[in-house]
């Protein structure tokens, strides 16, 4: 009988096959296995892709894995970004692994694809995409390193200033909210210079209510509606929390501009 050598999809062992077989039982692994070319890993990319394919027409998971095991003996950005972008509509699961594996290689964000990686997983825990369950802590730690970056998008900024406010994934940190708000507006984004508006009435409305003399542990709800968006009327409390924080500041702030500082 003629055997060939052939390469264990799972394990990578060099595994004997009938000639003419298509699988076999690792000797190693004891998995059965559908081994892979003698040459596989040492295929061009496009090769091994094109390679891999072919199978995964017939058999997804078979396909990715071997496609999978590739990357892992490759593991570049390139080989990790070419799985994802395979599998991002044919088998999800895939997808996920590969973004994972780019930035386990890696976190430089002038790198596009680190930078799609971070952005995708995001995406993918906030929005449940690719069969992830939301998962805000997950999602806030892979936003982060984007909007700190110098490509960060006025998008990504707003994002991640919408999660600071309302404790998404994190502590909520007003400070860091108006930070990343502010420069979402630069940018031109509607919704961050919205939230800066209304931040500033909310603000105003605190001066002013705390110029009315009222006792300073009261809380008070406070009406108003935005004139950049007339049908809504937003309610709140006067007392915000946000406000709180600062009672020095405002204290000074309201004490100017009402004259009442001495
Ligand atoms: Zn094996």
């Amino acid at each position: 009988m003629d055997f060939e050598k052939r390469i264990c999809e799972y394990c990578h062992a060099h595994v004997r096959l009938l000639t003419g077989r298509k699988k076999c039982i690792c000797s190693y692994c004891g998995r059965v296995s559908y081994p892979a070319p003698k040459n596989f890993f040492n295929m061009r990319e496009s090769d091994a892709v094109d390679y891999c394919n072919s199978i995964i027409k017939e058999d997804s998971e078979r396909g990715f894995r071997l496609l999978e095991s590739y990357a892992k003996a490759k593991n570049t950005i390139d080989a990790w970004y070419h799985i994802y972008y395979i599998a991002r509509k044919q088998n999800v699961k895939y997808a996920v692994r590969s973004l994972e594996n780019i930035l386990l290689i890696s976190h430089d964000t002038s790198n596009k694809y680190v930078r799609t990686a971070f952005l995708r997983l995001y995406e993918a825990y906030y929005f449940e995409k690719f069969g992830c369950k939301k998962n805000a802590g997950k999602a806030f730690a892979y936003l982060l390193p984007l909007a700190q970056s110098k490509y960060a998008t006025d998008e990504q900024l707003y994002n991640i200033g919408y999660m600071y406010y309302h404790g998404e994934g994190t502590e909520s940190n007003t400070d860091q909210a108006l930070y990343y708000m502010r420069a979402a507006a630069a940018k031109g984004h509607s919704g961050a210079k919205r939230f800066i508006e209304e931040y500033e009435l909310k603000r105003q409305a605190y001066l002013h209510s705390l110029s009315a003399a009222y006792i300073p542990t009261h809380t008070s709800t406070y009406t108003y509606s935005d004139e950049y968006n007339p049908p809504d009327t937003t309610e709140y409390t006067g007392y915000t929390g946000d406000f709180k924080k600062k009672n020095e500041e405002l204290d000074d702030l309201s004490g100017s501009f009402y004259g009442t500082k001495t």
